[in-house]
């Protein structure tokens, strides 16, 4: 757990990115349309499960994964991505389910 009296200190502690997006996205979101399921946040693709997930902010970037989501002011929640397209993005910004 962390210790709630550090928040501050640990609220700079990380570095937000950009989100990346396929060059097929539109295409793909033209061909599936938008899924009720999971589907990719980067290429746009339906998928079978929910296995890999960013963290965003409203405006678009990307919060590395073991960041708590009580210290993002801006938190938009988690979205899912494809097991290939979540190879695009360091590690550390990618929530992999056990
Ligand atoms: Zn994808």
């Amino acid at each position: 757990m962390l210790i709630k009296s550090n928040n501050t200190q640990m609220k700079k502690n990380y570095k937000l990115i950009d989100a990346i997006y396929s060059d097929n996205y539109e295409d793909n979101i033209d061909k599936y349309g938008y899924s009720a399921g999971p589907q990719c946040h980067c290429c746009g693709i339906p998928l079978k499960n929910d296995n890999y997930l960013l963290h965003m902010t409203t405006d678009g970037k990307i919060i590395p994964e073991n960041v708590n989501e009580e210290d993002i002011e801006d938190s938009q929640g988690w979205f899912e991505i494809g097991p290939e397209c979540q190879k695009k993005y360091p590690s550390e910004y990618i929530y992999k389910r056990k």
